[in-house]
Order: structure tokens, then C-alpha cells, then sequence
């Protein structure tokens, strides 16, 4: 299979012992599974900045919203070492066109968020983000990141994994001639899931396609994608999937019998309630989809959205 995906990684979640105890994280879904479809670019700030293996451990500590990074027992100031190479580095990460990056969490060079922050007196607050992490949001604001602690949430798998193939094919897109008609191809297969992701963007975005010819091409391409890329950063609910859902069914009104609509609104209730993982009523909307060739739903990238095998939807 061709792995045209490249997603930053932090390199213990591989299996590398490049931990500070010698050790690593190996995180099997994301080598074995998530490792199919996408080519993984390590890296490890804390050996990279030319720390050894072992090494002292670290922490943060002080502000919370600008904590140093500390070794935790002789108390050397890692912090200037650790950004003065970050910067480097996400700058030579931007020739790597990745699609995203995924953290090792609680790591105070490369937790994405709720990281522990030693204050002066009392408990560690969980509020600190780790120093790679954070320089490589700042610097790629929207690109998806996740860390591998979050990513076992079916539902923020599931988010993460259909924000990156979305961005796939919106770059994908880029390579073709920027056209206001690519921009109207691209969000009329990608409207339903947008609606699941977000109505109010939903229709920003379309109001912004109906006025395209007024925008400059170039304005327009980079409106969209900020949109595009807010909208998907919000997760889909049972409540707002099962809207979409309804609105589906309404493109076959006239081809249901009154027993296939009544199965339909059961298995969507039942969705909606949590008692069935989404895969139930878009299978039976796939199968109504190819039985009465309904061309515009044909399209929708929403009930098609990423590969089948990663079973993303099977949650409930
Ligand atoms: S958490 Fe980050 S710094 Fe620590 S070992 Fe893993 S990749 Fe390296």
C-alpha cells in the first residue's frame, strides 16, 4: 500500500528506547494499525537536543503558562537548549509536509497538553504544555495533533484519523490548478461532514463558496481551509450525526417503502441514544445509497471517510 500520509511522531510511541530510563512507549495501534496507511517522521526533542540515553529525568516547573524544563533531582535549566533546537527542527519539518503530529502525553518536552507543572509550594498543577509541543503548534497552528493517551478515546480516534484523511484530500486538491470550481467540488462531497462536525460552519462555509466569485482565488483558498480545519477540530456528537442522518433520509423519500423508513428512524434513534455504533445506520444508508443510485449522497465523503479496516465507527 502506498503511504502517502506523513505524520510526525514522538519516538518512544515506536518502540525506540530512547526514554530517559532507557526504556519506550511502543503504542501498538499506532505502529500495527495507524502504521498501515501512514509513513511516520520521529521525533524525540530530548535526545535530539543532544541529551544522552539514560539521562536525569525532567519536569516543568514554575509560571504555568510559561513553565522551564528542569532535570528533576541536580536542577539543571534544560529550557534554552530544549526551544533554541525546536526551532530548528520545525523549521526543517516543514519540507516533511506532514498532516499531523502525534505526542507521547505527559511528557514535559512532548505532552500536548495537562502536563504536570511544579510549582513553588503544593501540588503539580496539570496544566503545562510540554516545550516541543508546544513550539510545533505554535508554529503549525492547524495542523491535527493528538497525543497517544487521547487517541485510545474511540471518538477522538476517530476525529483525529478523519481530520488527516480530510486534509489529504484537500491538499491533494491543491495540486490541481486553484480554481473556484475545485473549491465548489471539494465542499459539495465534503458537506455532510462538515454538518457533523459543525452546522455554524457548515454554513459559514457555504455562504463563503456561494460568494467565491467576489473573493480573490487566493483569499479564498486560505479562508476555506481555516474554516475547514476549525470545523473538523470539533467533535461529531450521536445528537448532531444523528441530524445528518436524518437529513440523508430525506433524499429518499420518495423511494422508501413506509417498513424501510420506519427501520431506517429506528436504527437512527437508536444510534442517537448510544444502544448502536454509527457503522449500523451508514451501512444501511450505503446500501439504500447503491440501491437507488441517489448521485448526490453517491459523493459524500461523509459515509465514506477513511479506511473501512481502521473501524473507526464501530463505537458506541
Ligand atoms: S516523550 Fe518525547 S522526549 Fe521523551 S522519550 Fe519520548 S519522544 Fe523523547
Amino acid at each position: 500500500m502506498e503511504k502517502n500520509i506523513k505524520l510526525g511522531i514522538s519516538t518512544c510511541l515506536l518502540g525506540e528506547n530512547v526514554r530517559y530510563d532507557g526504556g519506550h512507549k511502543l503504542d501498538r495501534f499506532l505502529t500495527d494499525t495507524l502504521g498501515q496507511y501512514v509513513e511516520y517522521v520521529s521525533v524525540c526533542p530530548e535526545v535530539e537536543c543532544g541529551l544522552p540515553i539514560p539521562r536525569e529525568a525532567m519536569h516543568l516547573e514554575g509560571d504555568p503558562d510559561f513553565p522551564r524544563l528542569v532535570t528533576t533531582h541536580t536542577k539543571q535549566d534544560m529550557t534554552d537548549r530544549l526551544v533554541q533546537w525546536a526551532w530548528k527542527r520545525v523549521k526543517e519539518l516543514e519540507k516533511e509536509d506532514l498532516y499531523g503530529f502525534i505526542f507521547k502525553s505527559n511528557s514535559p518536552s512532548s505532552g500536548m497538553e495537562r502536563v504536570r507543572v511544579y510549582i513553588e509550594k503544593g501540588m503539580p498543577i496539570k496544566k503545562g504544555i510540554g516545550m516541543f509541543a508546544r513550539i510545533f503548534m505554535e508554529h503549525f497552528p492547524l495542523l491535527p495533533t493528538e497525543d497517544e493517551g487521547r487517541l485510545h478515546d474511540p471518538k477522538l480516534r476517530e476525529n483525529f484519523i478523519e481530520r488527516i484523511f480530510t486534509l489529504k484530500r484537500w491538499r491533494e486538491g491543491l495540486v490541481k490548478k486553484e480554481s473556484r470550481g475545485n473549491i465548489v467540488d471539494f465542499h459539495t462531497k465534503h458537506k455532510l461532514l462538515i454538518l457533523s462536525h459543525s452546522p455554524k460552519r457548515h454554513q459559514m462555509m457555504g455562504k463563503l463558496v456561494a460568494k467565491a466569485k467576489e473573493i480573490p482565488l487566493k483569499d479564498l483558498y486560505q479562508q476555506y481551509q481555516d474554516i475547514l480545519m476549525e470545523a473538523l477540530k470539533l467533535k461529531t456528537t450521536p445528537k448532531k450525526n444523528a441530524n445528518v442522518l436524518m437529513h440523508i433520509m430525506g433524499y429518499f423519500r420518495e423511494e422508501l417503502s413506509s417498513d424501510e423508513k420506519k427501520e431506517l428512524l429506528e436504527v437512527i434513534e437508536n444510534y442517537k441514544q448510544e444502544d448502536i455504533p454509527l457503522i449500523v445506520p451508514i451501512t444501511l444508508i450505503n446500501h439504500y445509497v447503491r440501491k437507488y443510485d441517489q448521485p448526490y449522497l453517491k459523493q459524500q465523503v461523509y459515509l465514506n471517510p477513511h479506511p473501512l479496516e481502521l473501524q473507526l465507527r464501530n463505537h458506541v
